[in-house]
C-alpha cells in the first residue's frame, strides 16, 4: 500500500461535529499528527496501533516548527504509512493547510483534504447568529485579527463599507485594539458583536456587546472568536442584553430587501 497524507479537519470542538470520513480515517490511520485545538474525545478515536504525535504550540511557545511538521508528514508517508494530519476546525482556514499542501506536492506525496466545520460556523450555530440574513447582511468575511497589521487598514474600511458580517479569528485577550480598528474603519460604535469562547464544547461562553463597549470587555478563555455585524442582534438572547438599543437598530434595517446591507 502506498503512503498518503490526509489533511483532516477536526471541527470546532464537539466530537459529534466530526465528519464520518474523519472518524473512519482516525480509526484506521498508521500515524496521526495533531494540533492543540483537537479535543481529547476525538483523540480517543485514533487507532491504538497508530503512532500519535502532538505537533501544536503550547503557551505561545512554538514547540515544533512548520518545516518539521512538513518533514514528519513526508517521512511517515514515504514509509508507506497512512498519515492523518489533524487540525482544529477546517484545515484550510487559518491552519497553514496551504503550506502543508505545497510541501507534500513538492515531495510528490499523495494527499487528500477532508474538510471540517470551521469554528466560525460552530460559534454562529452556538450563538444562533445567522452569518448572513436578508434583513441584515448578504456577505460574511473570515479575518485573522492576529495577523492584522497597519498595511491592511484600508481593507478593513472596505469591509466596513461592504456591510459584511465579520468573523475575527484569533482576537487575542485585549479587545481594545480591535475595537479601535473597527471604529476607525468606519463601523458605527453601536454595531453589535459577540465573543464566542470554546464554541460547541461543554465550557462554551458567549458574551454580546457593541464595538464601543468591546474595549472594556474582559476576554473569555481561548480559543475564542468575535462576530461583528448587524446579524448579531438576530442571535439568541440579544434582545435581553441590548434592550432598547437593539430595538432601535432593528428599526433602521430596510425591510423586504433581499440584498439589504446596513451601511455603517
Ligand atoms: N482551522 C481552525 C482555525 C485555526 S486558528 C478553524 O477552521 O476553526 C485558531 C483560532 O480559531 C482561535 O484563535 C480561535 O479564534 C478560533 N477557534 C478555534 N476553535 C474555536 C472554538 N471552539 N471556539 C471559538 N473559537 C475557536
Amino acid at each position: 500500500m502506498k503512503g498518503k497524507v490526509y489533511l483532516v479537519g477536526a471541527g470546532p470542538g464537539d466530537p459529534e461535529l466530526l465528519t464520518l470520513k474523519a472518524a473512519r480515517l482516525l480509526a484506521s490511520a498508521d500515524a496521526v499528527l495533531y494540533d492543540d485545538l483537537v479535543p481529547s474525545e476525538i483523540l480517543r478515536m485514533i487507532s491504538p496501533a497508530a503512532i500519535v504525535t502532538h505537533v501544536g504550540k503550547r503557551c505561545g511557545r512554538l514547540s515544533i516548527r512548520q518545516e518539521e511538521i512538513n518533514g514528519l508528514m513526508i517521512t511517515l508517508a514515504s514509509k508507506n504509512l497512512q498519515v492523518v494530519r489533524l487540525k482544529g476546525g477546517d484545515p484550510l482556514i487559518f491552519g497553514r493547510g496551504g503550506e502543508e499542501i505545497a510541501a507534500l506536492r513538492a515531495a510528490h506525496i499523495a494527499y487528500e483534504i477532508v474538510p471540517g466545520i470551521t469554528s466560525a460556523l460552530g460559534a454562529a450555530a452556538s450563538a444562533e447568529i445567522p452569518l448572513t440574513d436578508r434583513r441584515a447582511s448578504s456577505s460574511v468575511v473570515f479575518l485573522s485579527a492576529h495577523l492584522a497589521g497597519h498595511k491592511d487598514e484600508a481593507d478593513w474600511s472596505l469591509l466596513a463599507r461592504s456591510g459584511a458580517t465579520l468573523v475575527l479569528y484569533m482576537p487575542g485577550s485585549d479587545f481594545s485594539p480591535i475595537s479601535r480598528r473597527l471604529a476607525f474603519a468606519g463601523l458605527s460604535p453601536d454595531t453589535p458583536c459577540a465573543i464566542v469562547s470554546r464554541a460547541t464544547t461543554a465550557r462554551e461562553q458567549i458574551q454580546r456587546t457593541t464595538i464601543q463597549e468591546l474595549a472594556g470587555t474582559p476576554s473569555l478563555p481561548a480559543p475564542s472568536l468575535l462576530i461583528v455585524g448587524q446579524v448579531v442582534r438576530l442571535g439568541a438572547a440579544s434582545e435581553e442584553i441590548l434592550g432598547s438599543a437593539w430595538e432601535r437598530m432593528f428599526d433602521r434595517i430596510p425591510e423586504g430587501t433581499a440584498e439589504a446591507t446596513v451601511a455603517p
